[in-house]
């Protein structure tokens, strides 16, 4: 254990410990009845509604302005109700949505080439290596047919054929073509059409925008979350705000490993908050590594971008077959490389899932066939594609990728290969939600990356725009009027005591922050706890690598409450300040990513303990032992936290070992 003071002269102790203790609580997902196909129907059906004339008397705070955020927001403000959105961007539009570049999956089969609403459900099961809650990727298959639609009537501009058709390309883990797409721009032109219809409710007065603050606390009055406390970014104010219903839309966590092609402001504060409040938290461990991220050129870089996966659809993977060659790409002759994924892979080919392409890139790298100045990378090369289709087909397909790359690296991607290598992108794991997309305190819902809900151990690329927009359009906006018809809310203001604690706690805390006056600055911290995250934490684990980092993060942790240094003041703008309650965050939610990794001693799509890995280096799931979701439950400063399991079942897709040769 360590301890750290707070302002008020009490201890608080930070948990370290290992080991973790089940609990039998009953985890009621609350899937309907009935088969797969009717579930989501009857569902709704069965869902108590609010009348139109009463709806005004009821407010909802949404946090998030991204495409699940802005989504849910402008939606339940159509719908009537008073929704207060906030965000600590100074738009909707910064929101990290915006930089999807690929595309958004659904299962319209216009190109007619086999694909339904059971082979996307399938597809997604299997490549989440069945870790996955099968109702919900029902669901979700079944509505990206609607989603399509709402952005079409949206006017967002997604790709066309010549002849007028909306147009598709492949992503990884599937031999349908179901992605649908805005050159390398899908995020924000759905971002846009969100932000418009979200505008439309800020004129018609149904929904108030909160710029610039910062989600700090969520607030509970007899056990179910009635408001939230944030701090204005601008002035440093603590503010209060109640409301019926609180929605979650707070992205993801890759940032805990500092480098990642996520926003540089993307953080878990609000989810871990929620978490500490007693929301749990699944599979934090679920962590995707993207494939096709630029790599990294120098030890002070502090991001990372990613190459779309769409681009390999015409992209060919390959290392040359000698270990240490210094030849320029051009020079290595046919016969001496290593087209590894399709030699490897015949029937996926470069478009293996995510979690199979980033660790075979991995295995080439360690053999000491990687290429780039480090040696940490890998050839994505288009010649193939310019010869078969033209110089001009493939810049108005990947275009401003291939502009994105040659600014980055200064390299020209039509002439020379493009070099890649696997990052941190995107979080599978989140607040645990039942069926409702609600958390285990009534009231407190999450939707997006925030929840941990439909991808299971490995996503899918293109799911992820697919999943916000399902949750933000068509199932918060079921599910939230569910709630509030069907629960007796008493009213509460920001007078009840309940703010008032909060207030108190997170301004002890900022001031504790303040008060350390040490050495070291947030970002420090924070690329130190990347680090040991990077090593043991990430693309392989390891029990004695997740052991080093259990031992290495409360020390590290211990350091920040005693060596931090944060310039400025707690009542005005103070981006360290900023920083380091975030980093603050990233140190416990860390920890409880490694005990869940150590408790998971078995493979599962981007979880790949290399204890456990199939004859040909491949995950090996242990499906007697943790065919589960893994709910983390806080357990108070300094205490163990308690695990609580989901079980899953398979009754569609039956279980088997995935397979992508
Ligand atoms: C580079 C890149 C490319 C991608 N490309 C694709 C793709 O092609 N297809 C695909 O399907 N997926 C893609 N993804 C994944 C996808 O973009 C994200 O999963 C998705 O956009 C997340 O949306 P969201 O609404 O859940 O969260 P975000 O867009 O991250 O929005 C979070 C919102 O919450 C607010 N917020 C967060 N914390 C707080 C707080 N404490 N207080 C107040 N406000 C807060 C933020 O201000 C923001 O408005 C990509 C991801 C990356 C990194």
């Amino acid at each position: 254990m360590i301890e750290a003071k707070t302002p008020s002269g009490s201890i608080e102790r930070q948990l370290v410990t290992v080991s973790s203790e089940t609990t039998p609580l009953d985890l009621d997902a609350r899937i309907p009845l009935g088969s797969i196909e009717q579930k989501w129907d009857e569902c709704r059906f069965e869902m108590k509604l609010v009348n139109p004339a009463n709806r005004r008397k009821h407010s909802i705070i949404v946090v998030g302005a991204g495409l699940a955020g802005a989504a849910a927001a402008a939606t339940l403000g159509q719908q009537g109700y008073h929704v207060h959105c906030f965000s600590y961007h100074d738009t909707p539009r910064r929101a990290h949505s915006i930089a999807a570049q690929g595309g958004i999956n659904a299962a319209k089969n216009y190109r007619n080439d086999g694909d339904s609403i059971f082979r996307l459900f399938k597809d997604t099961v299997k490549g989440g290596d069945f870790r996955a809650r099968e109702a919900n990727v029902y669901r979700l298959a079944q509505i990206s047919l609607s989603i399509i639609d709402q952005c079409v009537a949206q006017g967002v501009p997604f790709a066309r054929e010549y002849g007028g058709l909306l147009d598709t390309r492949s992503f990884g883990g599937v031999q349908v073509q179901r992605t649908f797409y805005a050159r390398g721009q899908t995020g924000q032109q759905l971002l846009l059409g969100a932000y418009q219809a979200l505008e439309e409710q800020v004129a018609a007065g149904t929904v108030t925008m909160h710029f610039r603050k910062d989600l700090v606390d969520v607030v509970l009055v007899d056990g179910r979350a009635r408001g939230i406390v944030t701090r204005d970014l601008v002035t440093g104010e603590i503010e209060c705000h109640a409301a019926d219903v609180v929605v979650l839309a707070t992205g993801g966590y890759s940032n805990v490993f500092y480098l990642s092609t996520n926003a540089k402001a993307s953080n878990c504060t609000a989810i871990w908050r929620a978490h500490r409040r007693g929301a749990l938290l699944a599979n934090p461990c679920f962590t995707q590594i993207h494939p096709t991220c630029i790599p990294l050129s120098s030890e002070h870089q502090s991001k990372l971008t990613l190459m779309s996966e769409s681009l390999r659809n015409d992209g060919r993977v390959w290392v040359p077959k000698k270990k240490g060659e210094t030849r320029a790409p051009k020079d290595i002759p046919e016969n001496q490389r290593d087209y590894y994924l399709e030699n490897r892979y015949p029937s996926f080919g470069n478009l293996v899932p995510r979690d199979v392409a980033s660790r075979n890139a991995k295995e080439v790298c360690d053999e000491g066939r990687g290429v780039g100045p480090h040696g940490q990378g890998v050839y994505l090369d288009f010649a193939d594609a310019i010869q078969r289709l033209g110089l001009e087909t493939v810049r108005d397909k990947y275009g401003n990728l291939f502009d994105i790359y040659e600014r980055i690296t200064g390299e020209d991607a039509y002439t020379v290969p493009m070099r890649i290598y696997p990052a941190p992108h995107y979080t599978m794991g989140g607040l645990w939600v039942d069926y409702h997309l609600m958390s285990t305190i009534p009231g407190l819902f999450a939707g997006g990356e925030a929840n941990f809900s439909d991808h299971g151990a490995n996503r899918l690329g293109a799911s992820a725009l697919m999943q916000g927009l399902a949750d933000g359009y068509f199932v918060l906006p079921c599910t939230v009027p569910d709630y509030i018809a069907s629960t007796g809310l008493d009213p509460v203001d920001v007078s009840h005591s309940a703010f008032a604690e909060s207030k108190t706690w997170v301004k002890n805390r900022f001031k504790t922050l303040i008060a350390v006056n040490g050495k070291r600055s947030p970002d420090s911290f924070h690329r130190e706890l990347g680090s040991i995250m990077w090593d043991n934490c990430g693309m392989a684990r390891s029990d004695a690598g997740l052991r080093k980092a259990l031992a290495r993060i409360p020390a590290l942790r211990e350091e920040f409450w005693n060596n931090l240094r944060i310039v400025g003041g707690e009542d005005e703008l103070n981006q360290a300040l900023e920083k380091a309650n975030r980093v603050s965050d990233f140190l416990e939610l860390a920890e409880l990513m490694c005990i869940d990794a150590l408790d998971r001693t078995e493979s599962c799509g981007g979880h790949f303990r290399v204890e456990s890995q199939t004859e040909e280096g491949e995950a090996k799931r242990d499906d007697a032992n943790f065919s589960y979701t893994a709910a983390w439950e806080w357990k108070g400063p300094g205490k163990a936290p308690a695990l609580h399991k989901e079980p899953l079942t398979f009754e569609y897709v039956p279980l088997s070992q995935r397979s992508y040769k």
